[in-house]
């Protein structure tokens, strides 16, 4: 054991948790300073802990984090922002799961990425307080691609290069983009996308979350982008996600897809 531990204060989303040891917790962080990390909470399953209720996943908590030689251990926190409706309200836990999910299999333990911790942070936020969660989710979606590095384009056709006009078009996960409709047809392995919806999707690229709004998403086209963006994000990351079956599952169970 070093005389002297390194410490560091940091701002971070807890991800999610693991039983370690007798009394102790594995957490998974998204940290404003230095992006993902592994940490080791001490004693967080004792009865008495004080640490263990500001620790839970969804929450945004600040953390003092010592270094050793082992993974780093958590030995002051905070939390911030708790986000209790996440928890307490399944169609939201789904939801957040999912948001969740998604940052976990796109980042590796890689460093720093305000931006990445700023969406994550404000789109939890959204879920916690908005009536809305499909649509900040979908928010979500485009943003997120952006900043791990897949934008897909949206503005021209990715074969003839022709700007992108107001009617229905091909999306092709290949290629990470919009076919035009005289190409789409030649292409296989595209998948139709309306204008409506890509129309969304272009809005959220171009747009902050409060210019967003102003978008009205319909349940229509809701579900046409969950199913778009949800095979699209499965093709880039090689394997089916977790969590949308929990959520398709849930918001059944509450008698309606968008509340
Ligand atoms: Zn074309």
């Amino acid at each position: 054991m070093p005389a002297r531990l390194h410490s560091q204060r940091v701002e971070a989303i807890v991800l999610r948790h693991a039983d370690w040891g007798e009394a102790d917790r594995l957490l998974w962080l998204f940290t404003r300073q230095t992006g993902k990390v592994q940490v080791v909470a001490k004693g967080v399953r004792k009865a008495r802990s004080r640490k263990a209720g500001h620790l839970e996943p969804f929450t945004r908590v600040d953390l003092m984090l010592a270094y050793g030689r082992d993974l780093p251990i958590v030995t002051q926190a905070e939390a911030k922002d708790v986000l209790s409706n996440l928890r307490e309200n399944l169609v939201l836990l789904g939801y957040a799961s999912y948001v969740i999910e998604l940052l976990d299999r796109f980042t590796y333990e890689e460093g720093e990425n305000v931006a990445l911790y700023q969406l994550l942070s404000e789109t939890l936020a959204r879920l916690n307080t908005e009536t809305k969660p499909a649509f900040a989710v979908r928010y979500y979606e485009v943003r997120l691609l952006d900043l791990v590095g897949f934008r897909p384009q949206l503005f021209h056709c990715l074969n003839c290069g022709e700007e992108i006009r107001a009617e229905d078009q091909f999306f092709s996960f290949d290629r990470g983009g919009v076919f035009c409709p005289r190409c789409g047809v030649k292409e296989p392995g595209v998948r139709p996308v309306s204008m409506p919806a890509l129309k969304i999707l272009r809005h959220f690229q171009r747009s902050k979350y409060s210019e967003a709004q102003r978008l009205r998403l319909s349940d229509n086209v809701d579900q046409e982008l969950e199913n778009l963006m949800g095979y699209y994000i499965s093709y880039l990351l090689e394997r089916k996600l977790n969590t949308p079956s929990f959520l398709r599952r849930v918001r059944s169970n509450a008698g309606t897809g968008d509340f």
